[in-house]
């Protein structure tokens, strides 16, 4: 297949900083959408895949899946895009859209194995795919996004992933009026998730290990902000809410929150820490509890939050950065030192 270099930021093992490289992507096929990518969130997992943190790290990796940018090129079968127009790739580039999966919207559980953005086998040119720190991206357009006319186009790259990932439960738990919502972490995923779960009507509660966010969680929209290790404040909450959605990114407690739920209540958990959690009989038997689990969203649900988004006024909270300085802004999230995502202005990488 015919290919074109494409300037990129990324790293051939976990041990090495990014740095500038030359990948090939491929040329725009009959249905494939080429774009100039305007700006990159950067996402915990873009953190967890160059640490080679679950041990299936293809290298040499270019992460990136919160990708904005402006079509540029599209093929003769497209339909739904015209050069110029604003639009938005994510975590998924590719499934196989016949299965039970894709014909209900989940590709992202696709039976015959989902492409990701990055860090994925790519089945259309071999190889594998790399992701959005880099000039363009090409992708089929049915797993493209409309981007909608947000006034701060930078700050909505975050939807892209962190947005999808936090509405898709909040939607599939039923989150709206009457219900009681917690949040646990206040990061990419949890800033918005407060801010979604309150635009959708719930009472929202924040569960943070971190005191200086506890203001910031009421200015975010939060009717409660709680620090997790002040035990007395926790058992205010003890069988209080209807549903708690677990962002944290490494190993916690997570019987604790159980004892947060009423009965019949769940404990959602889109974080992903690298080792197993471990959880007491009791505290699901007792209530007959749910600990469950979500990944990101499917095309049309990603498609719908967007739209929520822009008529609820919902964007990041960010902190725009040069790709020049990715590095640094890696060991600032590791350190939980970002409010709340840093998104890479690309223009930065044509320099
Ligand atoms: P992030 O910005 O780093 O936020 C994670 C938050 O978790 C931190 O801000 C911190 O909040 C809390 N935290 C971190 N370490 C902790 C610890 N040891 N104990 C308790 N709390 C801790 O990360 P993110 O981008 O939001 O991503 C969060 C997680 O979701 C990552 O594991 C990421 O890979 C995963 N993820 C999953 C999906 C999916 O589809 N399932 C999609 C995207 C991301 P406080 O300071 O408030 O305590
Ligand atoms: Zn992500
Ligand atoms: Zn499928």
């Amino acid at each position: 297949m015919e290919t074109i270099k494409v300037k990129a930021f990324g790293t051939n093992s976990s041990n090495d900083e990014l740095a500038e490289m030359v990948i090939n992507r491929r040329k725009v096929q009959a249905h494939d959408v080429e774009m100039e990518i305007l700006y990159c969130g950067i996402c915990h997992s873009d953190l967890h895949q160059i640490k080679n943190d679950f041990g299936a790290t293809l290298f040499p990796i270019v992460p990136g899946h919160e990708i904005l940018g402006r079509v540029t090129a599209i093929g003769e079968h497209v339909s739904k895009f015209s050069i110029g127009d604003l639009v938005g790739v994510g975590c998924i580039v590719d499934s196989c859209r016949h299965c039970e999966s894709c014909e209900e919207g989940v590709e992202q559980f696709c039976e015959e194995g989902v492409t990701f953005s990055f860090n994925s086998v790519d089945k259309v040119s071999g190889g594998h795919t790399f992701g959005g720190f880099s000039n363009t991206y090409v992708c089929d357009e049915k797993y493209v996004l409309r981007m909608p006319g947000f006034d701060n186009l930078a700050s909505a790259a975050p939807l892209l992933c962190a947005g999808i990932t936090v509405y898709s439960p909040l939607m599939h738990w039923q989150a709206g009026p009457g219900k009681k919502v917690g949040v646990l972490g206040i990061g990419g995923l949890g800033h918005l998730a407060i801010k979604i779960a309150k635009a959708m009507g719930a009472e929202v509660t924040v569960f943070t290990t971190s005191p200086s966010k506890i203001e910031d969680a009421i200015r975010l929209g939060a009717d409660h902000a709680v620090l997790s290790n002040d035990n007395e404040a926790m058992s205010n909450y003890t069988r209080q809410l209807h549903f708690i959605i677990d962002t944290v990114s490494a190993k916690h407690d997570v019987n604790t929150y159980l004892n947060l739920l009423r009965h019949d209540g769940t404990v959602v958990l889109v974080g992903l820490p690298p080792e197993a959690l471990e959880i007491g009989a009791f505290n699901v038997v007792s209530g007959r509890k749910s600990f469950a689990g979500s990944n990101i969203g499917g095309i049309k649900e990603t498609q719908d939050m967007l739209d929520f988004c822009y008529k609820h006024n919902i964007v990041a909270d960010s902190e725009i950065i040069n790709i020049q300085d990715v590095n640094t802004a890696f060991e600032r999230l590791e350190k939980g030192d970002v409010k709340y995502r840093f998104v890479i202005d690309m223009a930065s990488l044509k320099n």
